[in-house]
């Protein structure tokens, strides 16, 4: 899921002035952002009462099925058509995805990012998340053992372990295994190794962004570029 965490409060009032908004609408998450306490039901509400408390009004808010999801977040928009209208600014606490998803369906409204997202992440447990892939396009999980060199060795290397690494901990993150130590156990508990070819260095020609898939068009032998 998207790992999302707060933004700092104060550039949420500058950003607000900074459209000369006084009446606002807010738009949670039920997906991400309600799974990370950032733009759930409660967060929404606690960001009504803080505004208000701050002397703005809140128009009215909404916490739709998937922020991230183009024609979903239409159809949310359009249940509070009268609300967004009345309202000078949406302030939205969902992962930047879902910020521009609802930028396109109100475009005539300033659109304001209520939260800051940091990384696609596991739950570890409630409230700890874990980065554990960075969509590089181009997985080598195959090849090390489930643990993903790219992400989980701060220096993101594939063929590791560095010079740095001590004692089987990492040099970097210095309270946690080396990465590519983690890699090599795995590997010789399932009696396999990593091969005789180290790793080929990435592919970033598969990370070019604005990344775009068309799994329409790849079903069907086309352009999925
Ligand atoms: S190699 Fe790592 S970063 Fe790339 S797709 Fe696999 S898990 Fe994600
Ligand atoms: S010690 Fe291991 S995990 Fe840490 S930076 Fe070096 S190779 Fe990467």
């Amino acid at each position: 899921m998207i790992i999302t965490r707060p933004r700092d409060w104060e550039r949420i009032r500058e950003q607000l002035a900074a459209v000369s908004a006084s009446r606002v609408f807010i738009v949670g998450c039920g997906q991400c952002a309600t799974v990370a306490n950032t733009g759930g039901e409660p967060e929404v509400l606690a960001a009504k009462e803080r505004l208000v408390g701050e002397g703005f009004e809140v128009t009215g808010w909404s916490v739709g099925e998937v922020a991230c999801h183009t024609s979903g977040q239409r159809l949310e928009s359009r249940k509070h058509s009268g609300e967004i209208d009345a309202a000078d600014a949406v302030l939205v606490l969902a992962c930047g995805a879902g910020v521009q998803t609802m930028a396109d369906a109100v475009e005539g409204k300033p659109v304001l990012p209520g939260l800051e997202s940091v990384f696609l992440g596991n739950v570890v447990r409630h409230g700890v998340f874990e980065e554990r892939c960075q969509m590089c396009g181009d997985c080598v999980l195959d090849r090390t053992g489930g643990i993903c060199p790219v992400t989980t060795c701060p220096k993101g290397l594939l063929n590791g372990p560095c010079g740095g690494m001590w004692n089987g901990m990492c040099e970097v993150l210095t309270d946690r295994e080396c990465a590519h130590v983690r890699i090599r156990q795995r590997l010789i508990e399932q009696g396999r190794s990593r091969g005789a070819e180290p790793l080929p260095p990435k592919d970033y020609s598969k990370k070019l962004k604005p990344g775009r898939v068309d799994l329409r068009a790849e079903r069907h032998g086309g352009d999925a570029s």
